[in-house]
């Protein structure tokens, strides 16, 4: 399967295939743009004319158009800049969640076109696809100016082995071994990706980075819904580990007395931080008891606790401080074992980050083992991002501009 690197391209040396030049060509009109081609040649660190030849073949598949004509350098020919030509594609992206599904559409780019829509999630999978299919498709009917969908992606509350389209675990579905990919794919008539949501969260933040701003070092995203999931990205690539699920992070006790998790055990850092916990602890709800996984669905959601919290309800800032004190607890165990670079977080609760910085902070400092671990970067993604949806497109966009590893 192919590796997904947006920012190694050195990989690509003499003698690799044209469709990785025209990928990392892409790529690179991609993060500079708008961009002339002799610039395109600099950075690709081939002769002019070889760039040349990869820009006429983009041009004449409509990957990427002629704008506005930059200042010339002596006496040459003023040069004309290139952009990605994302007018007349579009990709769907899709988080499922165990309360909710969401849909957003976006350009190549993983620009947002329209709003995102969103419907109950009904746990048996088969209704699930067919209902998705109906949606996609009427969906796509009102964007038919924009032109073809690329393709669908899907961020998935769990385990996924996306090389056969298979959810492998999805504790708060109760999903074990779904074919997800096939039966979505058959019925829209276009490819559909699947990943992990926390594994797309992670591509998503490494494509979204432009490539001459390399980040340096590993990093970890953590996104929290109604479960946890997590994406460790080392050395600019997305870490899979042997069977797909490396980065269970969601599913590391923070306490084996503590409440029962949707995975069947106890004390799992999701059971104590994922939006569903902090509902149940508002709501006064004992945690252990079998998840109340319709809270949600019932009209009062995480963000309505933060704004009740806002407004000066003691019980619900309550609610929000532990869970804030559970988080940075968690972090401190992800600093411990992977010393990455950064963290990302995303999820409704990061809308609380005025509120509950301090107590994350502090949490982190508490648990980690040196105080460079205390002091590890923490960067919210904003929840209007849509990082899951975002992650979602990124399954279906990135591996378009991407370098794929060939060492
Ligand atoms: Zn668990």
């Amino acid at each position: 399967m192919r590796k997904i690197n947006p920012h190694d391209f050195t990989v690509a040396r003499r003698g690799t295939s044209r469709e990785i030049n025209r990928q990392i060509a892409l790529n690179l009109i991609r993060a500079h743009q708008p961009i002339s081609r002799a610039d395109l040649a600099r950075l690709m660190n081939v002769r002019r004319g070889v760039a040349s030849l990869l820009v006429s073949e983009l041009l004449s598949e409509s990957l990427i158009f002629e704008g506005a004509v930059g200042e010339s350098v002596g006496r040459g020919r003023r040069p004309t800049f290139l952009y990605i030509d994302s007018r007349q594609r579009c990709v769907v992206g899709v988080d499922i969640r165990a309360s909710r599904t969401y849909i957003l559409v976006t350009d190549l780019m993983g620009r947002q076109l329209g709003v995102v829509s969103s419907f109950q999630t009904n746990r048996n999978e088969d209704v699930l696809i067919q209902e998705l299919a109906r949606r996609i498709k009427q969906i796509l009917g009102d964007y038919k100016e924009i032109g073809a969908c690329e393709g669908i992606g899907v961020s998935v509350p769990g385990m996924v082995d996306p090389a056969n389209g298979r959810v492998l675990h999805a504790p708060t579905l109760a999903w074990r071994d779904v074919n997800l990919r096939d039966p979505l794919a058959v019925a829209l008539g276009i490819p559909v990706h699947i990943e992990n949501s926390g594994k797309a969260c992670a591509l998503a933040q490494l494509w979204a980075t432009r490539s001459d701003v390399i980040a340096s070092g590993n990093s970890v995203f953590v996104s929290v819904s109604d479960g946890v999931g997590t994406g460790i990205v080392v050395n600019g690539e997305v870490l899979r580990g042997r069977h797909n699920t490396a980065g269970e992070f969601g599913h590391v006790p923070l306490s084996i007395d503590g409440p029962k998790c949707s995975c069947g055990a106890t004390g799992c850092w999701e059971a104590y931080i994922s939006n569903l916990a902090t509902l149940s602890r508002y709501l006064g709800q004992d945690v252990s008891e079998p998840r109340p996984r319709d809270t949600e669905t019932a009209n009062f959601t995480v963000e309505d606790l933060i704004a009740r919290a806002r407004a000066g309800d003691a019980k619900a800032l309550a609610a929000i401080n532990s869970t804030a004190r559970y988080l940075g607890l968690g972090l401190a165990s992800i600093v411990n074992a992977l010393d990455p670079a950064r963290i990302f977080i995303g999820g409704e609760i990061t809308t609380a980050w005025s509120l509950i910085e301090p107590i994350v902070r502090s949490a982190l400092r508490e648990r980690t083992l040196t105080e460079f671990g205390g002091t590890t970067e923490i960067l919210v993604v904003p929840a209007e991002d849509h990082p899951r949806l975002r992650g979602a497109v990124a399954l279906v966009a990135a591996p378009a501009f991407a370098a794929p590893m060939v060492a």
